[in-house]
Formats: structure tokens, C-alpha cells, sequence
């Protein structure tokens, strides 16, 4: 029965937001095209106990905010003798708990959707389907989309491995070896509700489809008669969206625009708070200038606090009618994406396939250097958006595309033929295809509990 259940063990950790994402998407095609599967997630690092794999996710948020010893951490991993190391460190120190942990699950295949758990895991269940006398599949799916780390590629016991772009099927090629026959360039997995919207939304600038996004807004509570700008910062809410939506709001209100900003502020409570409690026409009354010193002051605790500015003319100049809503962790994020104009966003990978997906143009306003780069070109080459990190040129910059509905349709046009919405879809069939086939094939064999 080739779409007969599985049992999925998913190999991911926390760190961001896109790993988990993808993951679930995947493990819902699973629900839908193998019904009676089961799933697990499994970060084989956080509980090994062994340093540094143990603290995996704790050092990724902290580097993700510190971009440079990012940058140093992504580049000096990123060459050979590190990726060996790693993995004959990982395999010597962590393979007994690895396979410990594996056994436990028992997985008829497992899909790896992280870049730190391909080599040695993978060489781990080969172990163990070599003891069982059958083979447990395995396959890594890339959650990058313009460029990846190489140890994504690490594992040669992959059966497959499917990436989103022309740019990682070379990486696979080069750095991995892969053949051409074991990569499948099938898109970025995303969940099952951006194709659902994308498919009832279709062309978001025509009639249906801006009749559509009225519908959503209205459901969303969002208010139909303002353009809409989502605003976010990755699953931490990290990259400085404060002083982003600050600019925003301001040169919006210059600029006499009509919108509502909402700010997806993720994990981060503090910001949620900070919005709601500011005083929003105050902010007008002050330069720019001034509202930098502030927010450095801020920062540095104890430093003198700007005094406030005498009102300029900022206030009569401004004609515009701005709203702020701060949201927490977003379930529905492909409704919101759908009821946005334009998106402000850190270049993550999840974001812009996303986004890509619903045909919503995007302003990328940080990435994490090495491997967000490449998202940020993904972006630029297809032209739906544009890269800045300075928050009073991105305010121009959007105020700009709210002014200017031509170039927001053209924009997305162009993100809407990216769009890959069924990707997850087509993977998990493929995956389950083959899982299913082998598990026929080795059906006599024994299962890991008999280990
Ligand atoms: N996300 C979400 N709700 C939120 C914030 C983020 O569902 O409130 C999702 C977002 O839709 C995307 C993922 O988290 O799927 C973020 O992944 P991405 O690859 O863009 O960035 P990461 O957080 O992994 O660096």
C-alpha cells in the first residue's frame, strides 16, 4: 500500500522559527496523504548533554542578535575540516544517545529539516537499519532558500534531498556531492494554509481578489478602508522593529497615508507593550534626530535622556491617519500576509516563501549574515521587494509603495510567480512514495524495539 501510514520521525530544533515551521507543515501532508501516520520531533542536541551540541538553541539566540559573531560562527563552521570535526566529534561523544533516542521512536522514515542533525544522525540510523537487517529512509529537506550552510549536505546515507532553488541544488552538488538523480528542487515546505489562500485569494490586485483580502480583513478585525503594512521580525521578533515602526508611523503620517501597522512582536512581550502603552503623537512632535538620541539613551541605561524637542512643525504638517497594533506569536500568519499590502520582515527564509506565495511584496530590513544572504537576492533578482537597514530610508522607501498601487501590483506579480505554495505537498508524497515501497520490501524485518 504505498499510501499506507508512516511513522515520521522529524530531526529539528528551535532555533528561529522556520525549522519548526516546516516541519509541521510537512508533517501535516503527511495526516492528509498518509492517513493514520504519526510524527515526532525530535532535537537530538538539546538533551545529549554534551558540550556545545547541548547548547544549540540557546547560542543561535543569542548569536541571531549579534550578527557579527553570527557571521564569524556561519563562516568558520562553513569549511571542511570543521564540518568533519563536528561530525566525528558528534558521532564519538553523542551516537550511543542518538541512537538511544531513535530507538525509542522506532521511525519507519525520518526526515531531517535541520542543518546541524545530517551527518551524524543519519550515520547513526544506518547503524541501527544495518543491525535490523532493512532499510529506514532518510531524508533532508533544506528550509533555506537562496543559499545554506554546508553541513546541510553531510549526510551521504541521504536518499534524498530536496532544496528550494537552482542556487542550493548547485550547493548540494558542489559541497555534498549528491548525484543529480537524489536532489528534488521542489520548493520551500510551507503549511498548508498559504496554498489555500493563495488559491482563494488568486490575482490580489484584481476585483475577486481584492474583494477577498476585504473579507479577510474583516474576519482579522483588521479595518477595511486603510492599506495595511504586517511588520515582523522572525519567530524571536528580533532586528530592531521598534525604531522601525516608529519611522514608519511618522513619515506615514507626513506623508498622509491611511494605514494600520501591525507588528507581529513574536516571543517578545516587551515590545508588544511598549506599543501599546506609547504615546504615539508625541513621537510626531519630535525630529528624528531627537527620537535617535532617545532610543540610545534607552539602551544605555542611566544615560542622560534626550530632553523633549520643542514642538516643530511636524505636528500641523502631519495629515495622515496611522494606527499600531502590536500581536503576540501569529497562528494565522497567512491570513495576515493575505491582508497585507506590504511586508516588513528580516530576509528569513519562511517569510519570504511565504509571502512569496500570496504575492505580497516584501522590504527586507536585516538577515543574518551567510546564511540569509542569498533570501535577500532571492528577492532582489525576482523584483518583489527591496533590502535596507535604515529605518528612516525604509519608511520612505514603504511609504513610497503605498503611494504607488501600479508598482505594488507589478511587485506582486513578480513574488506570486516565486510562489511555490504546494511545495510541502509534493515532498511528503515523494518521501512516502518511497518509505512505504521500502517498508514493504523489508517487511519481514524486525522493528528497533527488538534492538
Ligand atoms: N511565524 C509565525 N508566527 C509568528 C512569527 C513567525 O507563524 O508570530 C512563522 C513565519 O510564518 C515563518 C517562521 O515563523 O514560517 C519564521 O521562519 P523564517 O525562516 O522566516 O525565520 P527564522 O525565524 O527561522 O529565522
Amino acid at each position: 500500500n504505498d499510501r499506507g501510514p508512516l511513522k515520521v520521525l522529524f530531526l529539528s530544533a528551535d532555533t528561529g522559527g522556520g525549522h519548526r515551521a516546516s516541519a509541521e507543515s510537512l508533517a501535516a501532508q503527511f495526516l492528509r496523504h498518509f492517513p493514520g501516520s504519526t510524527y515526532d520531533l525530535l532535537d537530538v542536541w538539546t538533551p545529549c548533554g554534551v558540550y556545545p551540541w547541548k547548547t544549540l538553541v540557546d547560542s543561535y539566540t543569542h548569536m541571531s542578535a549579534h550578527p557579527r559573531q553570527w557571521r564569524f560562527f556561519f563562516h568558520t563552521s562553513n569549511m571542511f575540516l570543521s564540518e568533519k570535526g563536528a561530525d566525528w566529534h558528534s558521532n564519538l561523544f553523542c551516537g550511543k544517545g542518538i541512537r538511544k533516542r531513535i530507538i525509542e521512536y522506532d521511525p519507519d522514515v525520518v526526515v531531517c529539516v535541520h542543518p546541524a542533525m545530517t551527518g551524524s544522525p543519519s550515520y547513526q540510523l544506518a547503524r541501527l537499519s544495518k543491525k535490523l537487517g532493512k532499510h529506514v529512509p532518510f531524508y533532508t529537506v533544506v528550509t533555506d532558500l537562496g543559499t545554506a550552510h554546508a553541513t546541510w549536505f553531510r549526510s551521504k546515507r541521504c536518499d534524498k534531498i530536496y532544496v528550494a532553488s537552482d542556487r542550493i541544488k548547485k550547493l548540494a552538488k558542489r559541497r555534498g556531492r549528491f548525484p543529480d538523480n537524489k536532489i528534488v528542487e521542489a520548493g520551500l515546505p510551507i503549511r498548508q494554509a498559504f496554498a489555500d489562500e493563495e488559491e482563494k485569494l488568486g490575482d490580489r490586485t484584481s476585483e475577486a481578489g481584492r474583494a477577498y483580502q476585504a473579507s479577510v480583513r474583516k474576519e482579522l478585525d483588521i479595518d477595511t478602508d486603510r492599506q495595511m503594512v504586517l511588520v515582523m521580525g522572525g519567530g524571536e521578533g528580533v532586528g530592531g522593529l521598534e525604531t522601525i515602526v516608529d519611522e514608519l508611523y511618522t513619515q506615514f503620517m507626513k506623508d498622509g497615508i491611511t494605514a494600520s501597522i501591525y507588528v507581529v512582536c513574536g516571543r517578545n512581550e516587551k515590545l508588544k507593550e511598549s506599543l501599546a502603552s506609547k504615546d504615539w503623537s508625541a513621537l510626531l512632535t519630535q525630529e528624528r534626530k531627537t527620537r535617535k538620541r532617545d532610543r540610545v539613551a534607552r539602551i544605555f541605561k542611566g544615560g542622560k535622556k534626550a530632553e523633549g524637542e520643542t514642538p516643530t512643525s511636524a505636528d500641523e504638517t502631519a495629515k495622515g491617519d496611522v494606527k499600531v497594533v502590536g500581536l503576540g506569536f501569529v497562528t494565522k500568519m497567512a491570513e495576515y500576509m493575505v491582508g497585507a499590502d506590504v511586508l516588513v520582515s528580516k530576509a528569513g527564509p519562511g517569510t519570504i516563501a511565504e509571502a512569496a506565495c500570496v504575492g505580497l511584496p516584501v522590504m527586507m530590513t536585516s538577515f543574518l549574515p551567510g546564511q540569509e544572504a542569498g533570501n535577500v537576492d532571492v528577492v532582489l533578482e525576482n523584483n518583489f521587494g527591496e533590502y535596507n537597514d535604515k529605518p528612516v530610508e525604509i519608511s520612505e522607501i514603504v511609504s513610497g509603495w503605498l503611494q504607488n498601487p501600479e508598482l505594488l501590483a507589478e511587485m506582486s506579480k513578480n513574488a506570486k510567480s516565486v510562489g511555490r505554495p504546494h511545495a510541502a505537498e509534493e515532498i511528503v508524497i515523494d518521501i512516502g512514495t518511497c518509505a512505504n515501497a521500502w517498508k514493504s520490501l523489508d517487511s519481514g524485518a524486525g522493528r528497533m524495539s527488538d534492538l
